[in-house]
């Protein structure tokens, strides 16, 4: 006999909705987050990972850090170090594991792969910029690293690839391109202020959005961009429009995501594709 309990299906769903959590999974490969537990008590402790500062989340009375393994970090033991809440200082170690990045070979402008010395002046006066925004601190509290997306389209998986621009070796890829019209609405993942923003030789039209505790969110190839350094922007504030500036094969939007200045996978913190 089939009964229905309203009681667990009420149960089910909430089972649902925690699993649904706000932090992202335990992800410890290169270009991937570490979600460390480090310790209890209401006090939060500083904790330290390649002498930079870990966002920390606080949980059922246990404090996680939450850190962003760089794409050239080497596979195998690391470790972070906690120190402050009244206890001697110490590190605790974690497994870093390897993952097979792939190659993608694209064709761009010849102008974008050998600048001459002007441009390579304004490069290097951008990154510049565009390093002091993606480690930018505040001390805010960050009550949730999952994002909405920030247009909707088709999403590239191709974070971390090995690139050749006209078959030359680049920097590996350090977002995830989405698909979109040109003129499409771009909209701010979560709450935060906009620490940068310019029309940057590669990047195009560029937003930086400071979330807080080092968490940060890059916005690239724009058309148009709406808001502007200082701005305070709320989850869902229009940032401007899908463009094709700066270095690209066709209008799309370059989604960046940063911890601690180091670039991690987007899909971490993007919920499923559907
Ligand atoms: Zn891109």
């Amino acid at each position: 006999m089939m009964k229905i309990d309203i009681r667990l299906i009420l149960l089910l769903l909430l089972l649902a909705g925690a699993q649904s959590a706000a932090w992202p999974v335990h992800t410890a490969k290169p270009g991937g987050i570490a979600v460390i537990a480090v310790s209890q008590g209401e006090n939060p402790p500083a904790v330290l990972f390649d002498a930079t500062r870990a966002l920390l989340i606080y949980q059922e009375s246990t404090w996680y850090a939450v850190v962003g393994i760089p794409l050239s970090h080497p596979v195998g033991t690391a470790s972070i170090s906690v120190s402050g809440n009244g206890l001697p200082d110490r590190s605790i170690n974690f497994e870093i594991v390897p993952y097979a990045y792939r190659q993608q070979h694209l064709q761009v402008n010849r102008n974008y792969v050998e600048p001459d010395a002007a441009t390579l002046e304004r490069i290097f006066s951008e990154r510049k910029i565009i390093d002091a925004a993606l480690n930018h601190w505040q001390d805010a509290a960050v009550e949730s690293l999952t994002l909405a997306a920030p247009v909707a389209g088709q999403r590239s998986t191709s974070f971390g690839s090995r690139r050749f621009f006209n078959n030359q070796p680049r920097s590996p890829h350090s977002g995830m391109d989405i698909a979109a019209n040109l003129g499409t609405t771009v909209i701010a993942p979560l709450d935060g202020v906009v620490v940068a923003t310019g029309n940057y030789f590669f990047n195009g039209n560029t937003v930086l959005i400071d979330h807080g505790q080092g968490f940060i969110t890059m916005y690239c190839h724009l058309d148009r961009i709406d808001v502007a350094e200082g701005d305070r922007v709320a989850r869902e504030t229009p940032l401007g429009i899908v463009g094709a500036t700066g270095r690209v094969t066709g209008p799309h939007l370059h989604f960046g995501t940063y911890l601690g200045g180091t670039a991690v996978d987007p899909a971490l913190v993007l919920p499923a594709d559907h």
